[in-house]
């Protein structure tokens, strides 16, 4: 089995839900006593949230590359970082560091690919929705046409993360909220949901909607324990 190497913290409320489904796949698959080899690196958000709204992105860089050299250097076989925003540094990530990196993206394009959807809203942190680090990939990696809410659902979709969500505040008015802006997205032809933050999935399960939602949290963390368990 190889190690997976996780930087985490942003927030630890879907880090902790990372380890636990990374866990579970490896008994899963494995049986018996077996759990997963790996390793994470966890942040303080405090400093990563100041900086990502300030949008110092070179400090940024900084700090996830030097957390995955760090996972590195304690001999992780591959990284994967626990939040979708902070790939916006995966590039810097990749030039630095000499083993595999699993994009987020590419693990959830795969997935919607594979169920044959074609057009997605997409909703997740503003830098998630409205630059294009995320949509690129699907784009022009995967055909596929991404959708995302007007810019006042945007604002709420996007406050609803940093004021409750990564504090693990659960408000079933904040549910409702997220219900009627995918309800309003079927009405323009979305034939799916990417919950594009890894928060997201606390608030909105599969039951709460009327169509497919893709997890990025459980879609990457599944696809670093294939990658672990492959021989
Ligand atoms: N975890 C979130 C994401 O997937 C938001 C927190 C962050 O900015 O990293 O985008």
């Amino acid at each position: 089995m190889k190690k997976i190497g996780l930087i985490g913290g942003m927030s630890w409320e879907s880090s902790l839900v990372y380890y636990e489904i990374i866990n579970k796949k490896v008994r899963e698959v494995l049986g018996g006593f077996h759990s997963s080899k790996c390793i994470m690196e966890s942040v303080d958000f405090a400093e990563i949230e100041k900086l990502q709204h300030k949008d110092d992105w070179n400090s940024l860089n900084k700090i996830m590359v030097d957390s995955a050299r760090n996972l590195e250097n304690a001999k992780a076989d591959i990284i994967i970082l626990c939040t979708n925003t902070m790939h916006l540094c995966s590039e810097e990530i990749k030039k630095n560091v000499n083993i595999p990196f699993l994009h987020i993206a590419e693990a959830t394009g795969r997935k919607i690919k594979n169920q044959k959807i074609k057009k997605v809203l997409l909703l997740g942190t503003r830098f998630t929705m409205e630059k294009d680090f995320f949509k690129k990939i699907l784009r022009d990696n995967f055909g596929i046409e991404i959708i995302i809410p007007d810019k006042n659902d945007r604002e709420i979709v996007h406050q609803i993360i940093y004021k409750e969500l990564v504090h693990g505040k659960i408000q079933s008015t904040s549910k409702k909220e997220y219900q009627r802006i995918i309800n309003d997205s079927i009405n323009n032809g979305a034939e799916g949901v990417i919950l594009g933050c890894t928060e997201i999935p606390l608030l909105i399960k599969d039951k709460d909607i009327n169509i497919p939602a893709f997890d990025t949290t459980r879609i990457h963390a599944e696809s670093a324990v294939e990658f672990a368990l492959k021989q």
